[in-house]
């Protein structure tokens, strides 16, 4: 894949710069290896001069109206749509994401988010308290200052508004650290804010790898909040790298999804909704559901027709639009995923289809992986760790206690789904899955509206709707004496 337009420099104070040591990282397109770009890489010299504009331009974001934050998060949205097709290829040729669904999914919830937060700046509301006489009590939302926002390299556009678009919204002003191997559209979309109208230094991009630039953003001194998406691992990084100016923390990290199919579900719709829940972005997302749980009854029919629509799967180059799935996105995840079917063998697991690379020559230099299905133990590893590609493990159960037993038996709680045409057992089955979303008779849905994040070993914290626009502000009570003759304290 050839050289693609686009900023390739540090976007900080409103202007892209080179990295102040003259730095840059190569980025590779997934498909076949090329050069895509040569993007200048941060390190903390670069992340202290980010952090700095945007602590100098937050005053002034700070006080701007409401109103005229959310114009602009408006206008931006329209702009992301304007440039939807350029957009859907740069995020397709950088990730591997297949251009239909960078078309379909990515660029339009990335414009759905800035719009939702665009139309949310001025609705964030206070309250009045009900306090004893003499009193009045009030409470203001007030932005944090400076964030650090920190991305992988998954779904690197959409993020950009999931991260930006409720920060800016509420009044912060922002440091986002994309992922070194997938910084294309974030840059793209430093200089699409710039045009919109962004003031400088209210949004900085800093792109650099995770142990430099993104340690450097995470214990910053004048970061107010990290907003952070990635492993556990990096994770708990991010919570040690915090403790200096005790920041508050976003963490949304793995996960390992239960979809749970009932014996009485719309078989054909299962197989449809599970193939989506894994094979979607090469399985390259955290809520991906990647333990298919299956009751007894119907696991045979089920597991022939999901086996048949795995194998149908057209992998191929991303740009090409007949292309279903595409490359993981880097080589050395391709290895990782790779040698979790050794891990599967070796525990006694057994490969039903996949499990390798494909044989077609047009795709021996790319990342690519054959849709996986593999019968495993449930305690094997390749059920409790997440394996982050197109990788899902079968295992069967009895009754509805031993599906939520299996569910609920690894330390991640982010999505989960079950199928089923029994009301009643959807919602409490809904209710007893350890996670922070349950989808019922579908899988990975998201809006702007609905509250996205996990807990346990996937992190706490939420964004979109109000919860997200309530993590980027601090309450503040403030309490006003409205009875002249009222005593503060022992008369005088
Ligand atoms: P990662 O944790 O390796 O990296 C994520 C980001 O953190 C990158 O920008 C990286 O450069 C940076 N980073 C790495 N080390 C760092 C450090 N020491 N200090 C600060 N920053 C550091 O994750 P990844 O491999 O890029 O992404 C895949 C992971 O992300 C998976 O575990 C996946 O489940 C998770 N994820 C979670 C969500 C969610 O919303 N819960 C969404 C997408 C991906």
């Amino acid at each position: 894949m050839a050289a693609v337009a686009g900023p390739t420099r540090l976007f900080i104070g409103g202007e892209f710069v080179d990295a102040a040591d003259g730095g840059t990282i190569p980025v590779t397109s997934p498909h076949d290896g090329g050069r895509l770009a040569e993007v200048a890489e941060a390190r903390e010299a670069d992340v202290d001069r980010a952090v700095a504009a945007a602590r100098s331009a937050f005053p002034s974001w700070s006080a701007t109206p409401a109103a005229e934050r959310g114009r602009l998060l408006l206008k931006l949205a329209d702009a992301v749509e304007e440039r939807a097709a350029e957009l859907a290829r740069l995020e397709s040729a950088d990730t591997g994401h297949p251009i239909r669904d960078s078309t379909r999914l990515d660029v339009p919830r990335t414009a759905a988010t800035f719009r939702y937060f665009g139309g949310m700046a001025d609705k964030l509301e206070g309250s009045v308290v009900p306090v004893e006489k003499g009193f009045l009590n009030y409470v203001v939302r007030e932005p944090l200052g400076v964030v650090g926002q920190i991305v992988p390299w998954n779904f690197p556009l959409m993020f950009c508004s999931w991260k930006m678009g409720p920060a800016l919204a509420a009044g912060n002003t922002v440091v986002l650290k994309p992922a070194e191997l997938t910084p294309l559209t974030s840059l793209r979309m430093a200089e699409l804010m710039a045009e919109t109208g962004f003031p400088p230094g209210v949004v900085n991009i800093v792109p650099g790898y995770g142990h430099l630039a993104g340690a450097a953003l995470a214990a910053h001194p004048d970061v107010q909040k990290v907003s952070f998406t990635g492993s556990t691992e990096v994770g708990r990084r991010i919570v040690e790298a915090s403790a200096g100016n005790l920041k508050r923390l976003q963490l949304e990290l793995g996960g390992k999804g239960a979809n749970i199919v009932f014996a009485d579900a719309d078989v054909a719709k299962a197989v449809n909704g599970s193939a989506f829940a894994i094979f979607h972005n090469q399985g390259q997302a955290c809520i991906a559901g990647s333990r298919l749980i299956l009751e007894e009854p119907i696991a045979e029919e089920f597991c022939e027709r999901f086996l048949e629509l795995a194998r149908s799967i057209r992998l191929g180059d991303p740009l090409d639009e007949a292309t279903e799935m595409g490359p993981l996105t880097s080589p050395e995840h391709r290895d990782r995923v790779l040698a979790y079917v050794k891990v599967a063998r070796d525990e006694g697991g057994e490969v039903l289809c996949g499990g390798r690379a494909p044989d077609d020559p047009a795709l021996a230099r790319g990342c690519y992986v054959e849709p996986t299905v593999v019968r495993a133990d449930p305690a094997a590893r390749v059920n409790r760790e997440e394996v982050f590609g197109p990788f899902v493990t079968v295992t069967t159960f009895s009754g509805e206690d031993q599906a939520l037993e299996l569910a609920n038996s690894v330390d991640y709680g982010l999505g989960g789904g079950l199928w089923t045409r029994d009301l009643s057992r959807a919602h409490r089955v809904a209710r007893a899955i350890r996670s922070g979303m349950v989808w019922v008779n579908s899988y990975k849905r998201v809006s702007p509206g609905s509250p996205f994040g996990g807990v346990g070993d996937s992190g706490y914290g939420r964004e979109m709707g109000f919860e997200a626009m309530h993590g980027y502000t601090d309450p503040k009570s403030v309490w006003v004496n409205v009875d002249a003759d009222l005593p503060v304290w022992y008369p005088r």
